[in-house]
């Protein structure tokens, strides 16, 4: 027995039940014995283990000596010091509080409808577009509203794949059925995937779990976009050595985040509290205030606070808004509409620009035109810091 070295044991325990699991299933794609699950249903968003092989706190792969889960877990101990030596050589300091990176700028996909569609600038589309296209990436795991009647080409259910590692007969296919802002996973292969997938949900979506279907489809060069806690697994991952699953990640396109709110906040809060329907939403933002768009072409502003009650709990302990880990990390912080906040982090996040600039895709413009970007991304991050829990380990300008 390999007890010393951490498994499912240990990350059930760490992890899973301390409260500082994401759920952003690193630890289900990295699992080389298929042990692991998902379970989405009602709001839960973690990973679980199948009662065969251990139980399901504990793991007889594991106790062999099988590591992988705990090698894939962006939340596990040392974590954001590990991924910070792995991608950048050296630990943050303190006074870089939204991680380290080597350029920030605004930027925005050249052709005005991917601007126009897009959550900010449409910056993010445009690289997909533009990677997926010049034979960069094979695909992308994005995320999409299948029912939502503002998703383009909306095919009313989600793809049959991609859903073998949740947890079974709970929410499959048939209980999507009216839930207009319910974000799945999408694996994206062209142009129109990417635009399928186009603007921002605020519940939580898994995107790593479209690793299953890519692979299956012959993927073997990925694109994921994620959260700063879905960014970090392909850094922890990689920095870890779990090689099988990380080496398929190259281009990691992060979203700043500070929280994303659990399913029941439409029925109880936008429907009870402001009646307006699940169904009817066709686009949010959130700009301090919940910016709502409605399908009879109305808008409104709802309070942003009053729905604090209904955060996401696997957000609660999160330090991460600027998504550190990633190449690239995307935002829409600024006095600027259709531009998009951008955080050039790595070797890779550089290339991925250039490369798009060049071929006109997006277009750039120096972060000092808006001074307040950089304020409110600092300010912002700052507060993300301070939900790490006292008691868990630390690191620059963590409690
Ligand atoms: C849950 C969430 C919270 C956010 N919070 C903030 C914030 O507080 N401050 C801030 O500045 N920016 C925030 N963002 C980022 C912002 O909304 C935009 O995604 C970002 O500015 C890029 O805009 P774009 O027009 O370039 O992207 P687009 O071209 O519109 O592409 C957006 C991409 O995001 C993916 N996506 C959409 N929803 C989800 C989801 N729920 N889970 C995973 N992937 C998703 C889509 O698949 C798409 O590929 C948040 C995004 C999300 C998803
Ligand atoms: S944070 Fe992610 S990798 Fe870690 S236990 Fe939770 S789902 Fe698994
Ligand atoms: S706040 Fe955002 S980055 Fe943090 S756990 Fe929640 S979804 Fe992930």
């Amino acid at each position: 027995m390999a007890l010393d070295k951490p498994h499912w044991l240990h990350l059930f325990k760490e992890v899973v039940t301390s409260g500082l699991c994401t759920g952003c299933a690193g630890c289900v794609i990295a699992c080389p014995h298929d042990v692991l699950r998902y379970d989405d249903s009602n709001g839960v968003y973690k990973p679980f283990k199948i009662e065969a092989d251990g139980g399901f706190d504990n793991c007889t792969h594991g106790e062999k000596g099988c590591t992988m889960c705990t090698r894939a877990c962006p939340r596990f101990r040392t974590w954001e010091e590990e991924c910070d030596n792995y991608l950048f050589g050296r630990q943050r300091t303190i006074e870089e509080v939204a991680g380290v990176s080597s350029e920030i700028i605004l930027a925005r996909a050249s052709d005005p409808e991917i601007n126009k569609m897009g959550q900010d600038g449409g910056l993010v589309s445009a690289l997909l577009i533009w990677a997926l296209e010049n034979d960069i990436v094979d695909a992308a795991l994005l995320s999409y509203t299948p029912n939502s009647a503002a998703t383009p080409h909306a095919d009313n259910i989600p793809p049959p794949d991609i859903r073998t590692h949740y947890l079974p007969n709970t929410d499959s296919a048939g209980s999507f059925a009216g839930r207009s802002q319910k974000a799945i996973p999408l694996v994206a292969h062209n142009r129109r995937d990417v635009l399928k997938a186009i603007g921002s949900r605020y519940t939580y979506s898994t995107n790593p779990l479209g690793y299953f279907e890519a692979v299956q489809d012959g993927a073997e060069r990925l694109a994921l976009v994620g959260m700063g806690c879905q960014s970090s697994a392909p850094a922890i991952m990689s920095a870890r050595k779990a090689g099988k699953v990380a080496r398929r990640f190259v281009l990691n396109i992060g979203l700043l985040c500070s929280k994303t709110f659990d399913e029941t906040v439409f029925p109880q809060f936008f429907e009870q509290r402001y009646k307006v329907k699940e169904e009817q939403i066709s686009k949010i933002n959130i700009k301090g205030v919940f910016q709502v768009w409605t399908t009879d072409g109305s808008y409104q502003e709802i309070p942003l606070k009053e729905a604090y009650a209904w955060t996401r709990d696997g957000c609660k302990a999160c330090p991460d808004f600027a998504a550190q880990h990633a190449d690239i990390s995307a935002g829409g912080i600024g006095t600027f509409e259709n531009w998009t906040l951008l955080i050039i982090r790595t070797q890779t996040g550089r290339q991925t620009i250039d490369g798009a600039v060049t071929a006109g895709m997006i277009e750039t413009r120096p972060v000092d035109d808006d001074p307040n970007a950089l304020k409110t991304l600092n300010k912002l991050s700052r507060i993300s810091r301070k939900r790490w829990p006292a008691d868990a380990i630390t690191g620059p300008g963590l409690i």
